[in-house]
Parts: structure tokens; C-alpha cells; sequence
């Protein structure tokens, strides 16, 4: 039994849900031969649709309706075409049609509502956001019975239970595990193909929620841990995890085989393949994400598992996370002073912000860390009233923020305990005369963490990947 899920790129268009219909199918006639058969199918909305809505949201509390307007029938349109040109039946058509029709009309009164209250709460966006994983399910569920596989939509929302955390909601695990057991294993052992909206779910009240931008991924991996699948297949637009951004690294390779926490470090860092959360599901029970290639479905993509085979010096993959901004907290008062760093991350904490890496001289008189520069700004004003009396009396000289800086990562689970990987690193960075303002490493040594100035990031990841050898295959 496997899941597959499929983003938003895989259903974009009338041709990549054409593929995507021919390869599960294909699939479901591999299952049919083994043991414990099953394909369950995870969607995300067509590509562009999830922001379309979200733009269109956000307008309407500012008073301007004609993006929400736009917006409702350029996606008909958009899926009513998908449905022309994929879906013969006369029958099929209607009832999609209608099923468009009224989930269009919701949001244009949802939208229209937003506008008149001029309030957009997290809770209405994450009705809204969520239109389009209950556009795009229904529409791929119908290809595939128009490619002769009995498939069958089925909204997360009854399976995918979580908090209330609007906009980026917890999964209840229990509840979820029990739902997706009850609801979707009946299903599949008679054969069927459940096709599930991906990133949405809902509370136990039954109040619609979401697991956050990307989140389809995750929903993938939850449902696939409920089951206890053999595989959680992710497909995608790219062959499979690469060494690093093949549009900074001319040699950059795919990867046949990463290890959960490798892959964890890699989408925390900003490595665009899975949402952050998606192995997190998948670890406790030992199941295999593989992401493949909607495009280029014979490759045979890369493999997550608990542990791989090491390369000579542990190291993986490189990534580069941009608009980052390290904010310093410094002076010579702070030396022993115990606390600083609590009411620091305090501060912080009270902003919402997300810390990305964190760094202290071990003279403790500074502590330095980063966030994504949207929130740097306000990270800084509420350190500055927090350490108000300190700053007067000079035991803080300065609370100082560095803009548009990059948090390079160097990834590897196996450099636990390998000596020499730091020096490498900065060897090759010396060699092309690049800067290190900070250095990290986290306690699990699967990654070493530093931070350059914008205009040597490309270089930076280059030099590594260089030194590491990356682009050349185990
Ligand atoms: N459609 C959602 C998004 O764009 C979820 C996903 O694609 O995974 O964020
Ligand atoms: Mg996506």
C-alpha cells in the first residue's frame, strides 16, 4: 500500500493531470500484484491557485473586490478546462461542473463578506485558502475514473483532525490516525482509490484549518503513517533532492538516498523539496518518503529512509536560505550576568519570530542570531524595551541588526564525530575570500550553519560543493 502525493505542479495543467492519471494508474496495477495493495492519492491545488485565493482574500479586507471577482472565474475557467479536455462523460462533467460552480460561489460570498467587515481573521483565510484542494481533488478524482481507475474524493477535513492554530494547525495524532483508519482502510482494501484534498483539515468541532503554505506534503506523510503504507511517494516537478540549488550549482546532483534528518535540515534551511514537517510522521514508524518526477516518472527519485551509507566526510547537500537578518546583542555587562539570553529569546519569542540559528561568543559578550528580515525590524524594537535600563547603563552597549545576510547549511548525518569537516569549510571559503560573520553547529552535528553577506552566498554554497566533491556520484 503506498500514498502518493501529488503538488500543485502535477495538476497545473490538462497535460500534467493527464500524466498524473496515467501514473497512478500504472500504479494501481502495481499494487494489484503485491501483498498489501492500495494507493491512496494526496493532492494540492493547481499551481497558482492557493495564492491566487489568498491574494484575493487579503484585497478584500483592504476594500478592493476585483481581484476576488477575477478570481472566481478565471479558476472556473481554469478547472472547467481540465474538465473539457479530460473527462468525456456527460454525466461526470455536470456534476463537476456544479461542484465548481458552488464552491466558487462560497468563496466569492466569503470574499464579499471579508470586504465588508474589512477583517480578514486567520480562521476565514484558512477557509478560503483551502478552495482550492477542494477544487483540485474532486476534478483529479473524476480523471481518474475517466482513466478507468474507481477512485473517489474524499475531503481531509474528516480525516486530519487538529488544533485550532489557524493557518498553521497541529494534527491531533490519535483522532487523525483513527479517522483515516475507520474511513479510508475499508476503501482500500475493496479496491478503491481515495483521491484527498492535501494542506486542509479541520477541528474536532469540524471547523475548517490548515497545516500551513506547503502543507499538502505533510498531509501525504499523516495519512501515510495512519495507514502504515510501504511508501510515501511525493511527486513532484524535479527528479528528486539535489545536492544544491541547480540554478546556483552548475553540477548540482540528485540524491538517491537521504536520511530523515537530513531532509529536515534541508526544508528547515529552506531547501524548497518537502514542507519541514513532512518526515516528522513518517520517522516514528520507519515508512520511506521517495519524492519522484510527475515529468519524468522512470527516474527513480530520492529515497528518505532512518540511515544511508556515508560519503567519505558525511557531508550531503548544501543549502542557502536568503533575506535573512542576524540581530547581535552586545556588550561587555552581559558577561556572566545570567538570564541575558533568556529575556533575549523572550523578547524574541514575544514577537512570533522564527529563529533560524543562534550563536554566542563564548566570552559572552554577545549573543547573535538570526530571522527572516520581514521580522527583523520588529525583533529589534522589542529587545530595545526590553533591555531599556540596560542599554541606559551601558551593560548592553548595542542591539545592532545586519541586513540581507544568508544562512548557508551544510548538511550530512554522517559528519557526527568526522574531524576536519569545519575546516574544510572554511578553507574553501578562505581560498575564495569569503567572509563568515557567524558560525553554528547544532548538538547533532548533521549540520554546520553560517552566515555571509548576501553577494557571496552564490559563491559560498559553490566553493563547498566544490570541496565536498558533491557533484560527483557515490
Ligand atoms: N496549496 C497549498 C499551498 O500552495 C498547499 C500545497 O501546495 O502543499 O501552499
Ligand atoms: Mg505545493
Amino acid at each position: 500500500m503506498i500514498v502518493m502525493k501529488f503538488g500543485g505542479t502535477s495538476v497545473g495543467s490538462t497535460e500534467a493531470i493527464g500524466a498524473t492519471a496515467a501514473i497512478v494508474a500504472q500504479k494501481v496495477a502495481e499494487q494489484a500484484k503485491t501483498t498489501r495493495p492500495g494507493v491512496v492519492v494526496v493532492t494540492s491545488a493547481m499551481s497558482g491557485v492557493t495564492n491566487a485565493l489568498i491574494d484575493s482574500a487579503q484585497a478584500a479586507a483592504l476594500g478592493d473586490e476585483t481581484p476576488y471577482r477575477e478570481a472566481r472565474s478565471s479558476l472556473l475557467v481554469k478547472h472547467q478546462m481540465v474538465c473539457g479536455q479530460l473527462i468525456e462523460d456527460g454525466v461526470e462533467r455536470a456534476a463537476l461542473g456544479r461542484l465548481f460552480d458552488s464552491r466558487l460561489r462560497e468563496f466569492e460570498r466569503l470574499c464579499r463578506s471579508i470586504a465588508v467587515l474589512g477583517e480578514l481573521t486567520e480562521r476565514g483565510m484558512d477557509v478560503v485558502s483551502g478552495m482550492g484542494e477542494r477544487l483540485s481533488a474532486p476534478l483529479l478524482a473524476a480523471v481518474l475514473r475517466a482513466n478507468g481507475v474507481r477512485a473517489q474524493f474524499i475531503d481531509a477535513g474528516e480525516l486530519i483532525i487538529t488544533d485550532d492554530t489557524y493557518g498553521s494547525a497541529s494534527p491531533l495524532m490519535e483522532q487523525t490516525f483513527a479517522r483515516c483508519i475507520d474511513r479510508l482502510l475499508p476503501m482500500v482494501q475493496s479496491g478503491v482509490v481515495p483521491v484527498i484534498t492535501g494542506f486542509v483539515a479541520a477541528t474536532e468541532k469540524g471547523i475548517p484549518t490548515t497545516l500551513g503554505r506547503g502543507g499538502s506534503d505533510y498531509s501525504g506523510a499523516i495519512i501515510g503513517a495512519a495507514l502504515d503504507v510501504d511508501e510515501i511517494q511525493i511527486w513532484t516537478d524535479v527528479d528528486g533532492v539535489l545536492t544544491a540549488d541547480p540554478r546556483i550549482v552548475k553540477n548540482a546532483r540528485c540524491l538517491e538516498e537521504l536520511t530523515y534528518e537530513e531532509v529536515a535540515e534541508l526544508a528547515f534551511y529552506g531547501a524548497k523539496v518537502l514542507h519541514p514537517k513532512t518526515v516528522t510522521p513518517a520517522i516514528e514508524k520507519k515508512i520511506p518518503v521517495r519524492v519522484l518526477n510527475t515529468f519524468n516518472p522512470s527516474h527513480p527519485g530520492t529515497r528518505i529512509v532512518e540511515s544511508t551509507p556515508n560519503r567519505p566526510l558525511g557531508v550531503k547537500a548544501i543549502t542557502a536560505i536568503k533575506d535573512m537578518q542576524m540581530i547581535t546583542v552586545a556588550g561587555r555587562g552581559m558577561m556572566g550576568v545570567p538570564g541575558i539570553a533568556a529575556r533575549t529569546f523572550g523578547a524574541v519569542a514575544r514577537q512570533s519570530a522564527n529563529v533560524l540559528m543562534i550563536s554566542q561568543s563564548s566570552s559572552e559578550q554577545s549573543i547573535c542570531f538570526v530571522v527572516p528580515g520581514k521580522e527583523g525590524p520588529r525583533v529589534v524594537q522589542s529587545l530595545q524595551a526590553e533591555f531599556e535600563r540596560e542599554l541606559k547603563q551601558h551593560l548592553i552597549e548595542n542591539i545592532h541588526s545586519q541586513n540581507e545576510i544568508v544562512i548557508v547549511a551544510v548538511v550530512g548525518t554522517g559528519m557526527k564525530g568526522v574531524p576536519g569537516i569545519a575546516a574544510r569549510v572554511f578553507n574553501a571559503l578562505g581560498t575564495h575570500n569569503i567572509n563568515v560573520i557567524a558560525i553554528a553547529q547544532g548538538a547533532s552535528e548533521a549540520n554546520i550553519s553560517l552566515v555571509v553577506i548576501r553577494a557571496e552566498a552564490d559563491k559560498a554554497v559553490q566553493a563547498i560543493h566544490d570541496a565536498f566533491e558533491l557533484g560527483i556520484g557515490d
